[in-house]
């Protein structure tokens, strides 16, 4: 195992990889922009280093800054965490290239996947169902055209490169696609700085299902069981459950998407920790694959609650050279999980913004109740990065008695002086839709309006 690593990440989940880290003994370095140089867990690390100014650009993504401070902190290994370089493959392959760990899969793995039509050539090598559309890249308009009119309106345009909810176009028609078409590749080139995109078929009612894969370096590849992460706002997600109650996905279901994940990620030679996402068609009760994640997803915390395990720990032992220490039938599943997004967003005002200074904070506590945040009472939330300010998790036998723990922990809570989606989330447990399970991905823009 190692003995030093650092953490190319800020927030609640430099936080969080801090805890497992001491729990290991493992010293931890940290870096931070100056905009972060408040946060309280930099005190808990055995050495921060500052990295540059607040944007983002200036330092969480400045490689050749970070690969610095790792050879100052002379640590073995990097933890990318999620969001900034954590599936950039360059950033993967200069740590190798200086002899530290990247904990993660291989570089060549991340290219592979970390584009959106590879990977589905990919999923479709391993015989795994993909949604129709395009085979590949697509070079003009005509042939979009073409292939919408084959599978039927309406169509997703999707950046090759996409993420974060970003870069996706639905079109209802031939005339919204020649739209949209150049629009949806100019807005790829400047958030992707890739341009490529390609089409697939709009699933009108679809849940989000995606499966959590565990891999090591020796070949062996299990699962964790699903999430469901349906709740979504502009295609980001808020809430976020284990398992998946979806209607229609039942046992045979559930297995059958289960080995889906685990064969696509075993064709991917994958290892590390990693998502394979799916769409499912509830309507038609058929799973598509859409994409996989080459790291540690925002909503892991959910399957930690349902199996018992840490999962940044697992990334660390795989990263180091061990095995799995699980089989498959090793793993356990337990009673159900719900997460909560926490974001410095106002729902008064279109889900703006709203960096600013912490007024009041308590968190909630009681049994199976977890909060993972960085935050605290006079911290101000700087306006550079996202705006998860943390995560709410809870645990308990049962979907229903899950559901009662969450709006407890909710009401529990206490967080004044930045606007923040708390009350959102409270009214959406209290849906009778969504109570009953009876929802889509397209719940919370049928609520507030495709803002
Ligand atoms: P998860 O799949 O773990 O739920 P999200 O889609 O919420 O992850 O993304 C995790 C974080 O990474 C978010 O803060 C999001 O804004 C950011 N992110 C993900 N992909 C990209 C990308 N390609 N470019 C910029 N930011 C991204
Ligand atoms: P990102 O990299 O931004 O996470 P994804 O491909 O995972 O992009 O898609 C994000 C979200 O967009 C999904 O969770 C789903 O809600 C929606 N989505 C993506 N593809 C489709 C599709 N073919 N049909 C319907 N919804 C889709
Ligand atoms: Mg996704």
């Amino acid at each position: 195992m190692f003995k030093r690593i650092l953490i190319a990440n800020r927030g609640e989940i430099a936080l969080r990889i801090i805890r497992t880290c001491k729990r290991l003994n493992i010293e931890t370095v940290v870096v931070y922009s100056q905009a972060d140089k408040d946060a309280v867990y930099l005190k808990l690390a055995d050495r921060a280093i500052c990295i540059g100014p607040g944007p983002a650009k200036a330092s969480y993504l400045k490689v050749n800054t970070i690969i610095a401070a790792a050879e100052i902190g002379d640590v073995e290994a990097v933890h990318p965490g999620y969001g900034f370089l954590s599936e950039n493959a360059h950033f993967a392959e200069v740590c190798r290239a200086c002899k530290i760990t990247f904990i993660g899969p291989p570089t060549q793995v991340i290219e592979t996947l970390g584009n959106k039509i590879s990977a589905r050539q990919l999923a479709k090598a391993a015989g795994v169902p993909t949604v129709p559309g395009s085979e590949g890249a697509l070079s003009n308009v005509e042939e979009a055209l073409a292939i919408s009119q084959k599978i039927g309106y309406p169509v997703l345009l999707k950046a090759a490169a996409g993420g974060g909810g970003r870069g996706m176009r639905i079109c209802h028609n031939d005339a919204s696609l020649r739209m949209y078409f150049t629009q949806a590749s100019n807005e790829a080139e400047v958030a992707f700085g890739d341009g490529t995109v390609y089409l697939e078929k709009y699933i009108e009612s679809a849940r989000h299902i995606e499966v959590q894969i565990l891999a090591d370096e020796h070949g062996n590849v299990i699962h964790l069981g699903e999430r469901d992460c349906t709740i979504q706002r502009r295609n980001q997600k808020l809430i976020e459950e284990s398992p998946s109650l979806a209607p229609g996905f039942g046992k045979r279901e559930r297995y059958d998407i289960q080995v889906a994940a685990v064969r696509l990620m075993k064709t991917a030679k994958y290892a590390n920790a990693g998502t394979v996402e799916f769409i499912y068609d509830i309507k038609a009760g058929k799973f598509y694959f859409m994409e996989v994640n080459t790291r540690l997803q925002v909503e892991h915390p959910v399957t930690e609650m349902v199996t018992g395990l840490d999962l940044v720990e697992e990334q660390l032992r795989v990263a180091s050279g061990e095995p799995l220490r699980f089989r498959q039938k090793d793993i356990q599943f337990l009673g159900h999980a719900i997460e909560c997004r926490i974001n410095a967003e106002d729902p008064r005002n279109g889900f703006m913004p709203s960096p600013g200074k912490i007024g009041m904070f308590l968190p909630p506590a009681g049994n199976n109740i977890r909060m993972d945040t960085h935050m605290y009472a006079g911290y101000t939330v700087p306006p550079n990065y996202d705006s998860l300010l943390g995560k709410l998790i809870v645990h308990g036998l049962t979907r229903k008695e899950a559901l009662l723990r969450m709006r407890f922990a909710l009401d529990q809570m206490v967080l004044e002086g930045v606007a923040n989606t708390a009350s959102f989330l409270r009214e959406i447990l209290q849906d009778a839709n969504f109570v009953a399970g009876s929802y889509d991905t397209s719940f919370v823009n049928k609520r507030v309006g495709p803002t």
